[in-house]
């Protein structure tokens, strides 16, 4: 080794902490919930494959068993065995994530919970609700009321060619239609 190496003038990285692995380890990884700040070092693949653990062990599940189960797989991390390799690279010099790799990991995560929700309020009666400006709890006489009322005000012998007022009372009858649809099921239910 020569006497320029051992001076350090150009640091190497360490090797990833994977046990199995001799790749350079440039990309770093919070060990711990609890140590954000003290890292694991990885090559890309074993970041990858870190993270995607790290994130299905932080995703908090509402249901109980599913809780429970995230627990006993998260139990423990990481799930490779950790040897004594870690603890030989504690003095070297600290590295970023260059690629951000742990960044859009989460990134990805965090756009598919998104869509999930949004698509949990779109629902055909709540949308017929809103068209005819009605609320909860609904009775089948305001309904027609409501529709009368609506239906009179966008009556073509009242609005002429108007394609508008033609295209609103198309919206507006099929919004009672479903609400109405759904009144009698509730009642029949009831009848039972
Ligand atoms: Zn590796």
């Amino acid at each position: 080794m020569s006497e320029k190496y051992k001076l350090g003038a150009k640091p190497q990285p360490r090797a990833c902490d994977h046990p199995d692995c001799s790749e350079a380890g440039v990309h770093r990884a919070p060990r711990s919930h609890e140590a954000l700040r003290d890292y694991y070092w990885f090559c890309l693949t074993h970041v990858r494959e870190y993270n995607a653990n790290w994130n299905f062990c932080k995703g908090m599940a509402p249901d109980a068993m599913d809780r429970l189960a995230r627990e006993d797989a998260c139990w423990g991390r990481p799930t490779w065995p950790m040897g004594s390799k870690g603890a030989a690279h504690k003095a070297q010099p600290d590295f970023d994530d260059p690629f951000d790799v742990f960044d859009e990991i989460r990134r990805n995560r965090q756009s598919g919970a998104e869509k999930e929700t949004k698509s949990a309020v779109d629902h055909p009666t709540l949308e017929a609700l809103e068209i005819l400006g009605l609320q909860e709890p609904l009775t089948m006489e305001a309904l027609k009321v409501r529709y009368k009322a609506l239906a009179k005000e966008l009556h073509p012998d009242l609005n002429g060619q108007d394609q508008e007022a033609e295209n609103r009372l198309k919206v507006i009858n099929h919004a009672y239609t479903v609400l109405k649809k759904n009144l009698m099921q509730n009642t029949v239910d009831e009848a039972i």
